[in-house]
Formats: structure tokens, C-alpha cells, sequence
């Protein structure tokens, strides 16, 4: 799991916005990460239509809008100070805890 967080540098609950594709620009909440797939699932961003069937008692028959999943590299941690999606470096403090910080703007992203 380190290993992971590492490489892809995003987590749950993170602000990401979506650097290319129809939804360009946009903003969400990350929902899970499949890092084995190298993808990830953001809040409300690109949904589809899914149909289900009705089983009559619990479960109604309809459309359904579900979030697909993204490949994380359409994606880049949303920084407040730059407005924009950034890329993140990892930065040690010096009480030793480990942060990641915009490589624009030096902000740091976690909270600490
Ligand atoms: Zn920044």
C-alpha cells in the first residue's frame, strides 16, 4: 500500500480536477483507487448510464448514472493557491512527518 501511494500520489478523499477529455477542467472528490489498474474513481465525474433491472421488491427498475472509472493520469491533485491541477512532490518536515507539496507554489496539500 506504501508502495502505491507512492507511485500514484493520490488518495482517497483528495480534490483532483481532470487534465484532458470531455470533462477537462473539472473538479471532484476522489472516491476510490484501483491502483492495480492504475485507475481511479472521482465523485459525479465521468458518469454513464447504467440500465437496471427491477427485481420488485428492493431495487426499482430504471437508469441508473454511476462513476466510471479514470485512468489516473487524466487527473492531477487540485491545488487552491494555483487554482489548477498540479503536480505534487513529496517533502519531509521537520518533525518528520511526510507531506506533499504543489511544485508550483510550495503549498502543502496534506493536513498536517
Ligand atoms: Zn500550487
Amino acid at each position: 500500500m506504501q508502495v502505491v501511494q507512492e507511485k500514484t500520489k493520490l488518495k482517497k478523499d483528495d480534490i483532483v480536477q481532470v487534465l484532458s477529455g470531455r470533462e477537462k477542467g473539472k473538479k471532484g472528490k476522489v472516491l476510490s483507487l484501483y491502483p492495480q489498474e492504475n485507475r481511479i474513481l472521482v465523485e459525479k465525474l465521468n458518469m454513464y448510464k447504467r440500465h437496471m433491472k427491477g427485481d420488485g421488491k428492493t431495487r426499482q427498475a430504471g437508469i441508473i448514472e454511476r462513476e466510471g472509472k479514470m485512468h489516473i493520469s487524466n487527473v492531477a491533485l487540485f491545488c487552491d493557491k494555483c487554482g489548477r491541477g498540479v503536480r505534487v512532490k513529496r517533502k519531509k518536515l521537520e518533525d518528520g512527518k511526510r507531506v506533499r507539496v504543489c511544485t508550483k507554489c510550495d503549498e502543502v496539500m496534506d493536513k498536517v
